[in-house]
């Protein structure tokens, strides 16, 4: 095998690596984004216990005491 061909197939190599690597954090990131962004903060009013839950329910129920709680605005 020619050294031209070596040293290609080296580069190429960690090349791709560096995109699958920098794929993987931009996937991650994003995927954290997008979990921060549909969730909904919660706070229990019997214990105070601050928790999130999905988006898309109105009221959530306390993993600690088991209350129902609308969501906690800002
Ligand atoms: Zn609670």
């Amino acid at each position: 095998m020619p050294l031209e061909q070596i040293i290609f197939i080296y580069v190429f190599g960690l090349l791709g690596a560096l995109a699958l690597l920098a794929l993987w954090n931009e996937h991650r990131r994003r995927g954290f984004e997008t979990l921060n962004n549909d969730d909904k903060v919660f706070r229990c009013n019997r214990c105070g216990m601050v928790y999130t839950d999905d988006s898309d329910v109105d009221r959530s129920r306390c993993p600690q005491c088991g209350r129902t709680n609308d969501p906690f605005e800002y």
